[in-house]
């Protein structure tokens, strides 16, 4: 299904379906949607959000990325008031105002306004909730999640240390991702994946990296996101008998890895046919990452894994 499909599907509600907002208690055109200029989610990055996709009109995995989310604001002393049952509802009635079958649903929590003049205490701020949605997004484009990706390893910016800003909040403090895209975009890569200090791998913008070796997959155990489909591709990895493998992984060791995927809730499983000057598989996607990628939408239609929508008739 394209982009335009998804389109003639809501066009019921036009308006809503190329993207909606819930914020306050109503939805909305995403254009309407805004929040205040000194809410400290703007003016200090002060907020978390995450993603679940919509596919084939169900949320995949939702409880995971409820739970995901619901410990992400804990840690960051966040609390707007609802709980995970109020946001499935939300979400729920959100898409279903869209009519979107293929979805990227966005929850947010931000500290919000300061309540009292001057005050520079967060706990002075009124956290507040909202939640949007548009047609599904590639954080790979589909041409390239099948012909594999172009993959530079930044070489100006490290990630930022997990002591600093901790990558297991879904965060928006993406100026070492900013920095890399550039960079990978003036040396004509796709994507770009950033190191630690000590010249381990840890992730890219919006996804997670994996190296194959022997039927091994390794993948690195600090400094980034624990990623749903991160998740998802390790039990994928059992499920298909390979040894899995979570720690340090140094950028020497991808590299001499036999296939590097990545992993992402905006298009699942993608293969990596170039790491640097690094070319993998004879530049064409390797086998266990396609085979990975294929139980990943068969997982993606289990009911076990799905939430479904009901939508108006
Ligand atoms: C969202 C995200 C990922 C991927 O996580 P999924 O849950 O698989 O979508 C990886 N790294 C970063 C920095 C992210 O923001």
């Amino acid at each position: 299904m394209t982009h335009s499909d998804n389109m003639r599907e809501g066009s019921r509600q036009t308006d809503l379906a190329s993207g909606a907002a819930w914020m306050r208690g109503k939805i909305m055109p995403i254009g309407e949607a805004s929040i205040p200029v000194n809410d400290w989610g703007l003016i200090h990055s002060d907020i978390t959000y995450d993603v679940v996709p919509v596919w084939e009109g169900g949320f995949f995995r939702l409880r995971l990325y409820l739970g995901r989310f619901f410990r992400s604001m804990k840690t960051l002393h966040l609390d707007p008031g609802v709980s995970e049952d109020d946001v499935k509802a939300i979400l729920h009635e959100l898409v279903a105002a869209t009519g979107l079958r293929r979805a990227y649903v966005a929850m947010v929590t931000s500290r919000g306004v300061n309540t009292v003049p001057g005050s520079r205490d967060p706990r002075d701020c009124r956290n507040h909730f909202f939640a949007w949605c548009v047609p599904y997004i590639h954080v790979i484009r589909p041409d390239i999640a099948k012909s594999g990706a172009v993959v530079h390893v930044a070489k100006t910016v490290s990630r930022i240390p997990e002591a600093s800003v901790d990558p297991r909040v879904k965060n928006y403090h993406w100026g070492d991702f900013t920095k890399g895209l550039f960079e990978a975009k003036e040396a004509g890569a796709e994507t770009v994946m950033l190191l630690d200090g000590d010249g381990n791998v840890t992730e890219g913008p919006g996804f997670n990296v994996f190296a194959v070796k022997n039927n091994r997959l390794v993948t690195p155990d600090a400094g980034v996101l624990e990623g749903i489909s991160r998740q998802t591709v390790l039990e994928i990895g059992a499920e298909m008998g390979l040894e899995t493998d979570v720690r340090v992984l140094p950028l020497e060791e991808l590299l001499e890895s036999d296939e590097v995927l990545i992993t992402t809730s905006g298009g699942g499983v993608a293969p990596v046919t170039k790491v640097d000057d690094r070319v993998f598989s004879n530049g064409v996607p390797g086998e266990v990452t396609m085979s990975i990628q294929k139980r990943y939408f068969d997982w993606a239609m289990r009911p076990e894994h799905r939430t479904e929508i009901t939508y108006d008739p």
